[in-house]
Order: C-alpha cells, then structure tokens, then sequence
C-alpha cells in the first residue's frame, strides 16, 4: 500500500473539498508575495485556537523537523502526543515520507496538499494535510501543517466496527521514562466491546487500563508481552451480560505500535463444544461397544464361513465320491424329486445328472418303474422299512437288458428327521453270467458234457425223499462199455473219447427231457435216474439204450464198427438209501457181465440170493 494515495502542489483550493483547507490555502496564496512566504504568525495555533486542535508546527533542525505544536486533536485522534519531539521518532516509512516532504515544501516555498494512509494510527483510516512553508519571527523557514482525519472513511470504519459481532478494542500502549511499556489507553471501542464490558465505549476512550479495571492486573502482563513479542495470544474471561454469564475469548493482536483486542461471545461455542465433547464421550463409548459386536459378528462369520467352508468341502467330496464309485448312485428327496445322481446313474437312462436332477420319477423312468418306486419310497417314509434290497431287469439305453440289485435306504438328519431315499444300483448281470457258467462248470463232465457223478448223487437222494415222502417210484440204470480197454487200444484213446461222447448224446437223445438225469458215472460207466418209473419200466428204457447203442456204427480204418454196454437196473425199494439202491445196481451190472455183456439185467427184490433176472 503506498502511503500517499493524493499529492497536490497546484490549484489547492480548487481541488480539494474540504472547505477550512481550501480556506487556508488561499490565505496563505494572499499573503505570499513573490517569493516571500507569508509570517508565521498568521498561522500561528496560538493566534488561531479554532484551528489549533489540527495543526502541527514543525521547525528544521539537523537532519528532522522538531515538532513545536502538535495538535490536541491530532494527538487524541493518534493516541499520543509529539510536542517536543523529533519527526525522526517516527521510525517508519510514513515518518521519512513526510521529513522528504517537508524538506520539498521547505525549499520549494510551495504549499503541499496530501491524503495519506494513516499507519500508526488505528483511530484513523487516513489523514489530508495542507503542508504549508511560513517565515518565523527569527526569519527561518518553518512547516504549518493543517492535519485531518478524512472523516469519511472513518466513519466507514466506525460503521464496520459498530456492526461487528465481535467487540473491538484497539489499545494504545502507554510507555514509562524507561521506553518500556507500563499501561494500555483505550483508543477504539466499538459498540459490543462496550456492552460486553458493560461500558459507555465513550467512557472509555482517552482512559487508561489499569484505572478502569484496577483489579483486572493480570491482562496488563499479556497485553506487554503481545506489545513486545508480536506473538497473538488468546484468553477467556467471562463476563455477565443481560443478567447471564457469558463466555468470551480475548484474542489480543500487536497492529503496528497498537494493540488489537477482540471479544468473541464464545458461550454458544463453549456449549456446543461441551455437549460435542460430551456426545464424543457417548459415541466413543458407543463405538466401543460395536466394536465389541464386530468383533463377535466377525468370529461368528468366521465360524460360519468355516462351516460353509467344511459343509462345502464335504458336498464337493461326496460329489467326487459319487463321480468315483463306478455305480450308479441317487438321493431322492422327500418330495419326490432327484436331489443328485452320479452320471453312472443317468448313464443307465441314456440321460446326463444336469438333466435328471430335480424331476420326479414318471420324468425319467419308465412309467412301470416310476410306479414301483413310488410305492417302494412309500414304504421306507412309512418307517414299515428302513432298507430295501430288489432285483430287477433294466432296459438299458444303448447296453441292453441289464439286472440290476438295487439297495435303498432312508437317510435321516442328526435331529433323526427323514431327509431322502439314498441307494445304489449294482449291475450284477455279469456276476450272473458267471455264476451260472462256473454252476455248469461244476455240475457237468467236462468230455460229454452230461451231468456228474456230484450232481447225480444230489439228485438221487432227493428222488428216495420224494420215495420217501410220498411213495414215488424212481429206478437207476447202470451202464458200462463192454471191452472198452481194448476200444482204446485198438483205435487210440481219443477215439474212445469219440465214442464216449457220442454214448451220452444218444443217452440224452432217448431219455425224457427235465425228467430222467442222465450222468456219467466214472470212466466208461454212465448212470440214468428215472423219476416215475419203477424197475420194470427202468428195464425197458434200458433196453431201448442198449440197443440203440448197440446199432450205433462208429467210423473206423477198418470199417464201421459197432460197440456193446452191459447194463444194471434197480427200483427204489423201501429203506433204500442211495449206497444200498446203488450196490443192487452195480451188482445188477457185474451180473450181465458175467453172463456175457450187451445185455440188461434188474436187481430184483433182495434177498432172494444171487438175483439172476435178466429183464
Ligand atoms: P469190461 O467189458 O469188463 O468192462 O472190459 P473193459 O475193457 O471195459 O474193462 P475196464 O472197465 O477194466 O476198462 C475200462 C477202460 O476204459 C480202462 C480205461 O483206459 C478206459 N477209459 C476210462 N475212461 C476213459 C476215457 O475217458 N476215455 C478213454 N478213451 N478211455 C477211458
Ligand atoms: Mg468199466
Ligand atoms: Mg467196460
């Protein structure tokens, strides 16, 4: 900011509209001839006491201006007072601005009008000056200065100041013999500053500090160490006002050699603050107590996470366990739908598990199985079973008819609540297959493919049971290749074979079928069980054997040839067990033998001694 905003050395009067100015400009133009500076004495303050208040008399002396009259007003309005003293007191840019300036008017001899900011003076916004050179008595050439607040921007001050919501106090340090500063003078108080003091501001302006707060010593200490440090500093007092305690901060600023006090109403603030904090007290406790709850939401979702997380490891392991399991495999819910399958299972309808899961059984089954597995599941909701176990046929997509055992059971939660209908389909067609080939495989002779001697005994016993129980009749036959030692000397032993095979086929050829069992016995001995038939009936399918075999023509290097068997028969007779009824056979066989092969002879009914019927 540059001190001077106006400088006017011409047409003063003119210019300028203060009126006392323009005045004594032209007093001073009428009594300045030529060169010669109109007499101090026109100007004198003394002679000129209406005036006196604004005027300042300043003399040259060795490098500043001694001021002779400093005006009372200027000194009111300033806050001190230079009678007596040196404008080099002034130690700023204002005070070496207007020595130049003095100095310029000195040997110019020419009036010098200007308008200044005032720097030192909180009181005042700006000062115009009439500058004027005069001759003292002494005939040295003096300064008359004319030196006024320009009012109007006071009053814009005084304005601000009086509509300010803060008070404003602008103190003017009053400094003892030692420079130091003793005491503070009221300069500026603004209306607030006056009520919150609870003051006329009049009242207090021009007064000292200490004499209107003689008690209030402890601010002076503040107030000093502000002045000397520069360092604002901030306080609370409270005060009454309107009958209420207030609350006020002091904050108190060092402006150029003045101090600044500000009175902000801070009790609203205060209150707000305490409740703030008061309300900071409950939220931190309140923020304690949900951190506690976080903390405990935290460790249940962790919980619950990690029970998502097993509950999840445990549906992936049953999946990978169902996937795993070469079996078809379900879970059906309680309300009739698929809660899983493996692909095995939906393998089995031509179906995928994406497009099983979820429907009913009319959906994917048959409609006959569908049906049957509704009444089944029934039953195991019923609790009339807990496990099912049935066998059953499958029209298999693209393997077949297969046969199936299926296992189902229902599966209940820990609380024992029925949740599903879990089972398993194993595919035991080929076990099936196997288990009648290896049954084949044991009960037949491997060479003729007839029955065994193992499987003929179990059927003879249960023949003398039937005998037994109800009187049925069964008789045996026995029979034995004449000469066979030689059949196979003769033609080598796998033509023996070849007739050994051929025998059983015509033995199988002539008996009934799923009645008689024809077996072989041993070597070349073969052994027919006729259920219903009694010993002469035996003797007659016998016959019919022995003749048949007998025109059996067998190829051999020397022609066809043809082979003989001698045969035994008996009927069961009562307290028959399967050694005696065998013994009367074999004997019955030892005696066509002897009485010269190919021939049929009946045990007869013992004892009658040797038994000699030939049938
Ligand atoms: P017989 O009229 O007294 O019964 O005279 P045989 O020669 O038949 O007498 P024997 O019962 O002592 O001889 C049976 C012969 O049958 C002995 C054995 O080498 C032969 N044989 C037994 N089993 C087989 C077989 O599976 N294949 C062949 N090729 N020969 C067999
Ligand atoms: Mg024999
Ligand atoms: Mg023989």
């Amino acid at each position: 900011m540059s001190i001077v905003h106006t400088e006017l050395s011409e047409s003063i009067d003119r210019l300028v509209a203060n009126p006392v100015i323009a005045r004594l400009y032209r007093e001073w133009q009428d009594l300045a001839v030529g060169d010669d500076l109109p007499a101090f004495a026109a100007f004198d303050p003394e002679a000129r006491p209406t005036l006196a208040g604004h005027l300042m008399v300043m003399e040259p002396g060795d490098g500043a201006f001694r001021y002779a009259h400093y005006g009372f007003r200027i000194a009111a309005a300033a806050g001190f007072d230079m009678t007596g003293r040196l404008t080099s007191d002034f130690r700023s840019e204002v005070g070496a601005f207007f020595e130049r300036k003095y100095r310029e008017v000195i040997e110019s001899g020419r009036p010098l009008y200007t308008v200044h900011h005032a720097e030192h003076v909180a009181a005042v916004v700006s000062w115009e000056r009439l500058i004027m050179p005069v001759r003292s008595r002494a005939g040295d050439r003096v300064i008359v200065c004319y030196n006024v607040p320009l009012d109007r921007k006071a009053e814009i001050l005084d304005g601000l100041m009086d509509a300010s919501m803060d008070g404003i106090v602008v103190l003017q340090p009053v400094r003892g013999g030692d420079g130091g500063v003793d005491d503070f003078r009221y300069l500026i108080v603004n209306r607030r500053a006056g009520s919150i003091l609870n003051r006329e501001p009049d009242s207090l302006v021009g007064n000292l500090v200490s004499t209107v707060y003689p008690q209030a010593t402890g601010r002076l200490p503040v107030y000093r160490e502000v002045m000397a440090t520069g360092e604002p500093r901030q306080f609370e007092l409270s005060a009454q006002l309107e009958g209420e305690t207030r609350t006020f901060r002091l904050s108190t600023v060092r402006a150029g050699d003045k101090l600044v006090v500000t009175l902000s109403d801070i009790t609203e603030m205060r209150r707000m603050m305490d409740q703030l904090e008061r309300q900071q007290t409950d939220l931190l406790f309140a923020n304690e107590t949900l951190q506690e709850q976080a903390e405990n939401l935290v460790s249940l979702v962790e919980d619950i996470e990690e029970a998502r997380g097993q509950a999840q490891a445990a549906q992936r392991f049953v999946a990978d366990l169902m996937e795993a399991v070469p079996v078809p495999l379900f879970y059906w819910n309680l309300d009739g739908t698929l809660n899983r399958a493996n692909r095995h299972y939906a393998a089995v309808y031509g179906q995928t598990t994406e497009t099983i899961v979820g429907k009913r059984p009319e959906d994917i089954l048959p409609p006959h199985v569908a049906k049957f597995l509704r009444e089944h599941n029934a039953r195991l909701l019923s609790g009339s079973e807990t496990n099912q176990m049935y066998e059953g046929d499958v029209e298999t997509a693209g393997r077949g008819r297969r046969r199936f055992v299926v296992h189902r059971a229902l599966m209940r939660d820990p609380a024992d609540r029925p949740t599903g209908i879990a089972g398993a389909m194993l595919d035991l067609t080929d076990e099936y297959a196997l288990r009648r080939e290896l049954e084949r495989l044991a009960s037949t002779d491997p060479l003729t493919g007839l029955y065994n001697r193992r499987v003929f005994m179990e059927r003879l016993e249960q023949a003398l049971a039937l005998f037994r129980r109800y009187g049925q009749p069964a008789a045996v036959a026995l029979l034995d290749v004449d000469h066979f030692k030689s059949v196979n000397d003769t033609y080598g032993h796998d033509f023996g074979d070849k007739v050994l095979v051929d025998l059983a086929r015509l033995l199988r050829g002539q008996v009934r079928d799923d009645v008689d069992v024809v077996a072989r016995f041993g070597g070349e001995e073969f052994v027919v069980l006729m259920p219903e038939t009694d010993e002469h009936g035996g003797c007659l399918l016998a016959e019919r054997l022995r003749q048949a075999f007998a025109d059996l023509a067998f190829e051999t290097p020397a022609g066809p040839r043809n082979f003989t068997a001698s045969f035994g028969v008996a009927a069961v007779i009562a307290d028959d067990d399967v050694t005696s009824l065998l013994r009367r056979t074999d004997e019955a066989l030892y005696r066509s033998k002897d009485a010269g092969r190919n021939r049929v002879t009946r045990a007869g009914s013992p004892p009658p001694g040797p038994a000699t019927a030939i049938c």
